[in-house]
């Protein structure tokens, strides 16, 4: 049996509505599937502007930019992450600090972000990590403290919520990715959210090229073509009708996964449920407790078997593009600064989750890894 880590599924009004741009000719960054999307994603989040772009590595980049930051500020970071998180910071000509994760949920350890606070700080840019969200109210409490920017990375998770509040909307400026592993997909896509109006103008014009508002064809600065295309924006609205189902349908994959695998002693699964928030397995993680076994070799064999899989995030201050450039402070970057980072990342994979995995190749891919570790 053949079981990809990925299976998206189109069962709404996708092909309807982008039917219906081409039928209509509205296929680029004009269209008014747009405005539908972005409002859409905004109201879920309770915030007031959504600004769609064209992937959720660019929304980070947009989101860092609209705030304007001055060069040479820092910003309290997760080390367990994507690498589109480290760039946006570094691109803005800004110094990442990045901060070691929790071994229980893998999000950045909230505990360890007021050591690292200097005069230059001015954000803090947080990640929720696999499906389970960030602890916010330390993050709003050291946020008014030192009077820091919340910038809210939520490209994996939509439809999450942190004590009943929709991720996407828990920072002053937030993002989503529509990448086809995401809750909510357009093939490539992202979104930035806010409710403050000088951070929706400047992404807007980040996104577009800088054109200015007044004169066109003048430019203060460079900007970039960060431009959604309507046929994008037609599929996600799409797939944001089905978020709820979308959601139910993660939990249930993740729940048979917990009940199947939860006796396997050398391996470490992912916490269904904080005091704060119920697990939505953007993905379903596994971490090795057994030196005994290698991620690699346990890859391996279930890859043999037509079963896909992913190695977990590799940390932030081992990346050999951030330690080369030289905004880096190597003292933040100290490899015993981050020993559970390392742990993870070294001992942690993900298997198949997709939505439209059947419950058939869930059962095969249990009875495999059982088999494994027997
Ligand atoms: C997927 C992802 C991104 C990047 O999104 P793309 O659309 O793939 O560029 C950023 N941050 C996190 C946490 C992600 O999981």
């Amino acid at each position: 049996m053949n079981v990809p880590v990925n299976i998206p599924v189109f069962e709404g009004n996708e092909k309807r509505y982008l039917m219906d741009c081409i039928d209509t000719g509205w296929i680029s960054s004009a269209g008014s599937y747009i405005e539908k999307f972005e409002n859409g994603i905004a109201d879920m989040v309770n915030k007031k502007y959504g600004i769609a772009v064209s992937n959720g590595t660019n929304a980070l980049e947009t989101a860092v930019g609209a705030l304007d930051l001055p060069k040479g500020s820092e910003v309290i970071m997760p080390d367990f992450t994507i690498i589109s998180c480290a760039r946006a910071i570094v691109k803005a000509g800004l110094i990442p600090v990045p901060i070691d994760c929790s071994m229980e949920t893998w999000n950045m350890d909230v505990n360890q972000i007021e050591e690292k606070i200097s005069e230059k700080t001015k954000a803090m840019m947080v990640v929720h990590i696999y499906g389970l969200p960030v602890d916010m109210e330390p993050i709003w409490q050291i946020a008014r403290k030192y009077d820091l920017i919340v910038i809210e990375d939520a490209a994996e998770a939509h439809g999450l919520t942190y004590k009943g509040m929709q991720c996407g909307g828990l920072g002053d400026i937030s993002i989503f990715s529509f990448f086809p592993n995401k809750h909510i997909t357009c093939g490539e896509g992202g979104m930035v959210m806010t409710s403050v109006e000088k951070y929706r103008d400047r992404a807007r014009k980040i996104r577009n090229l800088f054109f200015d508002s007044e004169r066109r064809y003048i430019h203060e600065e460079f900007g970039d073509n960060f431009r959604m295309t309507n046929m994008q924006a037609a599929i996600g609205l799409a797939q944001l009708e089905q978020i709820e189902k979308t959601i139910l349908r993660k939990r249930e994959i993740g729940q048979l996964y917990q009940n199947a695998l939860k006796d396997i002693s050398a391996i470490r699964l992912p916490v269904d449920k904080t005091e704060y928030a119920e697990n939505i397995y953007w993905v379903f993680g596994i971490v090795l407790n057994d030196e005994d076994y290698s991620v690699d070799e346990i890859m391996r064999l279930l890859g043999e078997k037509g079963i896909g899989t992913r190695h977990f995030f590799y940390p932030m201050h081992k990346q050999p593009a951030l330690l080369k450039e030289e905004c880096c402070k190597k003292e933040y970057l100290a490899e015993e600064l981050f020993p559970n980072s390392n742990y993870i990342s070294n001992h942690g994979f993900y298997i198949p989750s997709g939505v439209g995995m059947t419950r058939e190749q869930q059962e095969y891919v249990v009875e495999e890894i059982k088999k494994l570790f027997a």
